[in-house]
């Protein structure tokens, strides 16, 4: 086999639900439960997780509202996670809507949202003011969603069971911040073993081409609906996969459709993990692995509108 659940530990991140509580008060509520909290910097990270003993928890050093408990913490029975206060949310999925970080009384549209972890995100980056479209065209997922909106007490957000490439970009004027997390392969779950060459030539490996060039053609289609808003200014563009393929390859094909009109933001730059491979702009997106973060394998891009059109060339 060439792919195998990732073995590195990652740690039991939970984002605190900011619409209900506040950072302090849940470290409190955790210190009265006989948890310790201990102290980091972002240089210190890793050497701090990997040392983490069980019921000693840090607070985020790049997102504030994320605690970071030892590996194997289960607080899915915890009345806390039933309630709503917390989410139980990898650290590299709280990156997209952190980067995209529409202010309160925005209007948002989350492009490919369920289960809502994201967009949950987003109403409480906001404050629960101003507007978030989540649209999902799976029956499924769409009503997972709907239960954690609820749940978040997310109040500023709309859901729409529809297909995001059915609906009509002129028909939101209003919207200026969308966050594109599309259908992936979930690679980031994976750590690659064995010879990759060896994998590619064999049948498995085939089908597996197949497969990455059908998800990347829809992620690209994705993304350009989400560009053809007339009033974006910001779209955050995300994938769990480790394949440059899902990642730089369709941020660099997109960008050559749009670039008189958009043009990459150099992401959260104390960020050291950056994007990988031949496109010259790979290191304005940030990259998330088990290895290197601590987390699931993820990437992140965001494309801004310009400020003046380019002109363009020849
Ligand atoms: N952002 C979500 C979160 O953080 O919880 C995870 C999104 S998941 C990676 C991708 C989602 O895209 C799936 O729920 C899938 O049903 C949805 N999807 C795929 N194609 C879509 C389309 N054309 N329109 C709307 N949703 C779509």
């Amino acid at each position: 086999r060439y792919r195998i659940q990732c073995t590195i530990t990652i740690p039991r991140y939970v984002r605190v639900n900011t619409l209900k509580v506040s950072v302090k008060e849940v470290i409190g509520y955790f210190a009265r439960e006989d948890f310790t909290q201990v102290t980091t910097s972002s240089a210190r990270f890793m050497e701090t997780v990997s040392s983490l003993k069980p019921r000693h928890f840090f607070q985020d050093p790049h997102i504030p509202e994320l605690l970071v408990f030892a590996a194997g913490t289960d607080l899915h029975d915890h009345t806390y996670y039933k309630t709503g206060l917390i989410i139980l949310q990898d650290k590299a999925s709280c990156i997209p809507a952190f980067a995209l970080q529409p202010p309160p009384g925005s209007h948002v549209v989350d492009c490919c949202a369920a289960p809502g972890n994201k967009t949950t995100h987003l109403a409480a980056i906001m404050q629960n003011q101003g507007r978030v479209i989540a649209f999902d065209r799976d029956m499924k997922r769409f009503s997972t969603m709907n239960t954690l909106i609820i749940r978040a007490g997310a109040s500023c957000i709309r859901s729409e069971l529809k297909d995001f490439l059915k609906v009509d970009p002129n028909a939101h004027k209003d919207v200026r911040y969308l966050l594109v997390d599309p259908s992936c392969s979930g690679s980031g779950d994976f750590c690659i073993v064995g010879r990759l060459d060896d994998f590619i030539e064999s049948e498995g490996g085939k089908q597996e081409k197949s497969r990455l060039e059908k998800l990347s053609n829809f992620q690209a289609q994705i993304l350009k609906h989400a560009l053809a808003f007339p009033n974006a200014e910001r779209v955050v563009y995300s994938t769990c996969s480790i394949h440059e393929q899902e990642n730089e390859s369709v941020v660099r094909d997109v960008l050559s459709q749009v670039e008189e009109d958009f043009e990459l933001e150099e992401l959260l730059p104390n960020f050291q993990h950056r994007g990988e491979g031949s496109f010259s702009e790979a290191a304005k997106c940030v990259r998330m692995s088990a290895e290197i973060d601590a987390t699931h394998g993820f990437f992140v891009a965001c494309f801004v509108r310009r400020k003046e059109r380019k002109p363009k060339e020849g």
